[in-house]
């Protein structure tokens, strides 16, 4: 295997770290090691690591800007994998923005508001990249990036390039049934002429929003559960009482009571048993079973 590594590291377009913390690449700040951090820049460096990854029988995990994982302690076995440079950019064409999956959400906000492109407001504040995103169906509000999808492109285990246009998939709250260990490569998103002005006082008003109702600027990683039909999470950890309940470095916010706060050196083994507790108690009081928003990948 450490002839392969050894190869994977010398493919064009290819940068790679051993032993690379996960709590430096999400944004809880938590999570052990994976064994291969990986840096592609181009989609055929992409093409050559998942083909050598494949060889080695390495298994593979996309990062985003890891918004919505919480990382176990022990880390990620074989590959975490980080698009980069060709795999990051932005093409807008009139209405249109055509994404690397790797491209920041705050990126595709500030280039379509000054470009005039209405529509992707939402997305302002979300610290997450397009991939992230597509996979996840983020949104705010009733918007849903699959609403603003004209089509995405994903890479198979197979190496099989396939566009799909969003009513091609299973989008849902949250999720995009996509399959498992495909990679998004590129979207293209889609929002209307607006004035450049009206634009940015959306924008304004969607972090406004987000500074007045969650703990902004904090490491976080979002809502950690769903939202029940019917109901809010916050709402029923509140009322459980959680809010300011900590264990170790791990808080649920005083602010919004579905975030979890890692307040300085809390570890993943406290954050999911916080997520355990409040869990129960939930179902205790209310008979309501929490379904997880975020996701929890690595090993003990
Ligand atoms: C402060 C804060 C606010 C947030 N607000 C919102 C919100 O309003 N709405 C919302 O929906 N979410 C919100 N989130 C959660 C999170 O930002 C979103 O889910 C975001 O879309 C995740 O993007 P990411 O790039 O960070 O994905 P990651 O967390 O890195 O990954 C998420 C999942 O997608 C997979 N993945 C990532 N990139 C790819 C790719 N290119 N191809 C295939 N799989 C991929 C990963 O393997 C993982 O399974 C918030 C999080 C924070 C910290």
């Amino acid at each position: 295997m450490n002839d392969l590594i050894d190869e994977m590291e010398k493919i064009p377009g290819v940068a790679l770290r051993r032993d690379e913390l996960m709590s430096l690449h999400t944004t809880l700040g938590v999570g052990g090691p994976c064994d291969f951090m990986v840096w592609v820049s181009t989609k055929q460096a992409l093409r050559s690591v998942l083909e050598l990854a494949t060889k080695a029988a390495l298994p593979i995990r996309v990062l985003g800007r890891g918004s919505n994982v919480l990382v176990r302690d022990g880390g990620i076995p074989g590959i975490v994998l980080r698009l980069a440079d060709d795999l990051n950019e932005i093409i807008v064409e009139g209405i249109e923005m055509h994404a690397g999956a790797g491209a920041t959400l705050a990126e595709v906000v500030n280039r379509a508001t000054a470009a005039g492109i209405g529509g992707l407001e939402f997305l302002a504040g979300i610290p997450g990249t397009v991939g992230g995103a597509v996979v996840t169906n983020a949104g705010a509000k009733d918007t849903w990036i699959s609403d603003r999808l004209k089509s995405f492109s994903v890479m198979t285990e197979d190496l099989d390039e396939i566009t799909y246009e969003p009513d091609d998939v299973q989008f849902a709250y949250r999720s995009s049934g996509l399959v498992e260990g495909w990679i998004v490569t590129d979207a293209i998103l889609r929002g209307y002429a607006c004035g450049v002005d009206e634009a940015r006082k959306k924008v304004e008003e969607y972090l406004t929003m987000r500074r007045q109702s969650q703990p902004t600027g904090e490491k976080t990683a979002g809502c950690i559960f769903k939202n029940p039909p019917g109901d809010a999470a916050g709402r029923l950890i509140e009322l459980a009482g959680f809010k300011g309940y900590r264990k170790g470095g791990a808080e649920v916010s005083t602010i919004h009571a579905n975030w979890i706060v890692n307040t300085g050196g809390a570890t993943a083994r406290e954050i999911i048993a916080l997520i355990e507790e409040i869990r129960n108690k939930v179902k205790e009081l209310f008979d309501v079973e929490l379904e997880l928003e975020i996701e929890i990948v690595g090993r003990d």
